[in-house]
């Protein structure tokens, strides 16, 4: 089944105004590929304005969401505010929360059970550590995280899984294209067991951890990976090479 390519530019705590109005005026005059799914994740303050100004066909993401509607819940972010300014993805578990903010397998289920019922897509990021990988547990790891949200969320039609080893992120040290495979294809296998083998096969799967202009291509081959979650390299001009790394 073909299942189509997708890459997502991850900002984090990143950027200004000026500097996000580079990225957007940037990405609006490249000629992006009509068979991509491109997403970007600017910060909460920035969704709005580059909902606004994005021409193309790019869908906006949030980096975060809580899991209970409005209310008193003093510094959160509600789905529904997030809908209200246009975006309609939200990346959800990525390993800086995990560890930095102790964001349990548990949460993380519930803000992605929450963001889907109400009619956001979610973009799950799972990965192990170093010390898990050099320990034989990453795919211990990786289906742990899963499933916690398999035990909430039976369809997973609007989910994109991020496969993005803790090693890998910011370091410089991507993967190589045979081990992302390699894991890929293991939570693919997973996910063929405690979702459906239909269900397994139609989700895209996507590396992050350190993708640049010039090692996306090198991923090309792989037949389990669908796409990227990109952090820096989504603030630079080389994340239009990412898009269309495929091409
Ligand atoms: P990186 O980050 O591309 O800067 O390694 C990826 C991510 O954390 O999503």
């Amino acid at each position: 089944m073909a299942r189509k390519f997708f890459v997502g530019g991850n900002f984090k705590c990143n950027g200004s105004l000026a500097s996000i109005k580079t990225i957007v005026d940037g990405l609006n005059q490249a000629d992006l590929p009509s068979d991509v799914d491109v997403v970007i994740a600017p910060p909460a303050p920035y969704l709005h304005w580059a909902k606004e100004h994005i021409t193309g066909n790019v869908a906006i993401a949030a980096q975060n969401i809580y899991d209970k509607e409005s209310g008193a819940y003093t510094g959160e972010i509600s789905v529904s505010q997030i809908k209200d300014v246009g975006a309609t993805w939200v990346i959800l578990g990525h390993s800086e929360r995990r560890t930095l903010l102790s964001e349990s397998d548990e949460f993380v289920a519930s803000k992605t059970k929450f963001a889907l019922d109400n009619g956001v897509s979610v973009i799950l990021c799972i990965g192990e550590s170093k010390e898990e990988r050099e320990a034989g547990k990453t795919l211990e790891v990786c289906n742990r995280e899963l499933d916690a949200v398999v035990a909430v969320v039976k369809d997973w039609s609007n989910i994109v899984i991020a496969y993005e080893p803790i090693w890998a992120i910011g370091t410089g040290l991507a993967s190589t294209p045979e081990d992302a495979q390699e894991t890929h294809k293991g939570i693919r296998e997973h996910l063929a067991k405690v979702l459906s083998p239909e269900q397994s096969e139609a989700i895209r799967i996507l590396y992050g951890g350190s993708v640049n202009g010039k090692n996306a291509t090198s991923f090309k081959d792989c037949p389990d990976i669908d796409g990227f979650l990109v952090g820096g390299a989504s603030l630079k001009p080389e994340f239009v090479d990412i898009i269309k790394s495929r091409s």
